[in-house]
């Protein structure tokens, strides 16, 4: 027996979703961008393969934070860089929540949350949704020390109403932190909170949008007390060298980012529209996915019959969800066949 802490010994460990060897998949299930990353990246990253991976890279990214700063509106003391967003999520439960204090969350969304305070030894409290999507439950006042709020919501795509989310800012004694993962692929987004409340965090991840999953590239926007602390905590070389160039040549090049955001957007509407034909119930999307469920309700069945044609979704075996899928968007190629699959399936 090796003397580990007990909450690591007792815990699972997350599983991220799967990720095949092979590459003949129609990969529609951890909601990875079916573009390139922009040339301007590419072209940015090659440019610094060479000599100066040497070099440390510079510790606080600031060209990075600049670039994100402009880009929404912020001092770069207000943005902090982290490798993919997940880091900044474990390093805001590190900050914020100690061993038997308590975090939340809302069940379904990002159980990842739930590890990383597992990790830290806080506590974990979940709060359902309503058949409309309201949160089950919230009392008056929250009294933990961290709320995640996933909006748009992973995975069944909507997103809470902005004067809902304010609401529960007030509402929370400790801090609201809303993962907006899927942000850009919405009409809307909470940064003006992160200005308006003080105890507000927004934060964002160049996976999906950016097309840049296999970088990990994420960051957080929040007051410069904030930041400040997150910068104590995390490592200090967390960006590589190609990550903080692939950062500022990707949140630079709007233009092309635009262009791949309209196109899933497009996507997104077609294929809900080509579902609902199909009979089946669609949550309408905000996120570059669809939750849909087949009118049988079994989506284990349909899981498999997409998997045998090569295709892959998620499907989640949590009674909440077993009903459906989630579709990760492709491009419409991607998409066309994934529905002649699914009418092929019945
Ligand atoms: C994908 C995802 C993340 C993780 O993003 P990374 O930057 O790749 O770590 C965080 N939150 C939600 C809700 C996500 O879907």
């Amino acid at each position: 027996m090796i003397p580990l802490r007990r909450n690591i010994d007792e815990m699972k460990g997350y599983v991220p979703g799967f990720q095949p060897k092979e590459q003949d998949y129609v990969k529609l299930n951890t909601n990875e961008n079916p573009y390139p990353p922009s040339p301007a990246v590419i072209a940015a990253i090659q440019a610094e393969v060479g000599d100066s991976l040497r070099r440390y890279p510079e510790p606080a990214s600031i060209l990075a934070r600049e670039e994100a700063g402009r880009l929404y509106g912020f001092d770069p003391s207000w943005i902090i860089m982290a490798n993919g967003s997940d880091e900044v999520l474990n390093n805001l439960i590190r900050a914020f929540a100690g061993e038997g204090e308590e975090i939340a969350y809302v069940h379904p969304s990002y159980s990842y949350y739930a590890t990383l305070a597992e990790i830290q030894g806080a506590r974990v409290r979940t709060f359902g949704l309503t058949p409309d999507f309201r949160i089950q439950g919230l009392p008056e006042r929250y009294g933990g020390k961290l709320f995640f709020l996933t909006t748009p919501n992973a995975p069944l795509g909507f997103t809470f109403p902005i004067s809902f989310i304010e609401e529960l800012a007030e509402r929370c004694d400790g801090m609201l932190v809303v993962d907006e993962a899927y942000a850009d692929f919405a009409g809307g987004n909470v940064l003006g909170l992160v200005r308006s409340h003080d105890n507000v965090v927004v934060t964002r991840t160049l996976s999906k949008s950016y097309s840049l999953a296999g970088m990990r590239l994420g960051l957080a926007i929040a007051r410069p007390e904030v930041v400040e602390a997150l910068d104590k905590i995390r490592d200090h070389y967390n960006l590589d060298r190609l990550a903080q160039v692939a950062a500022v040549a990707a949140l630079r090049d709007q233009e092309y980012f635009r262009e791949c955001v309209g196109k899933i957007r497009a996507t997104r509407e077609w294929f809900s529209a080509g579902l609902r034909d199909l009979g089946y119930l669609v949550i309408p999307s905000e996120a570059n996915f669809v939750f849909a469920a087949p009118p049988d309700g079994n989506g284990g069945r349909l899981y498999q019959g997409l998997f045998d044609r090569k295709i892959l979704v998620r499907h989640f075996t949590d009674p909440l969800l077993a009903h459906g899928l989630r579709i990760s968007m492709g491009t419409r190629e991607e998409m066309e066949r994934t529905l002649e699959a699914l009418r092929e399936i019945g």
